[in-house]
């Protein structure tokens, strides 16, 4: 899944989505959409958790997406 189907299925979901902490409603993705990937020290046979990165325009609250969620959506 590319980043604007990402996109558009998270603002499908949680339209109007408004920032935790300020309450702005101007969100851009981060890194230019390219998934980012974390490592979890946890998880030993399956480490790794793709998120897409939405931020807040006025205070830069950052809120993640799991990619896997997404795609099993989709
Ligand atoms: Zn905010």
């Amino acid at each position: 899944m590319d980043e604007r189907a990402a996109r558009a299925l998270i603002d499908e979901r949680a339209p109007n989505a408004a920032c935790a902490l300020c309450g702005g409603t101007d969100w851009i993705t981060a890194k230019d959409g390219k998934p980012i990937t974390f490592l979890s020290f946890e998880a030993k046979e399956d480490p790794r958790v793709r998120v897409l990165a939405i931020v807040c325009t006025n205070c830069g609250y950052l809120r993640l997406h799991s990619l896997d969620v997404l795609e099993a959506l989709d």
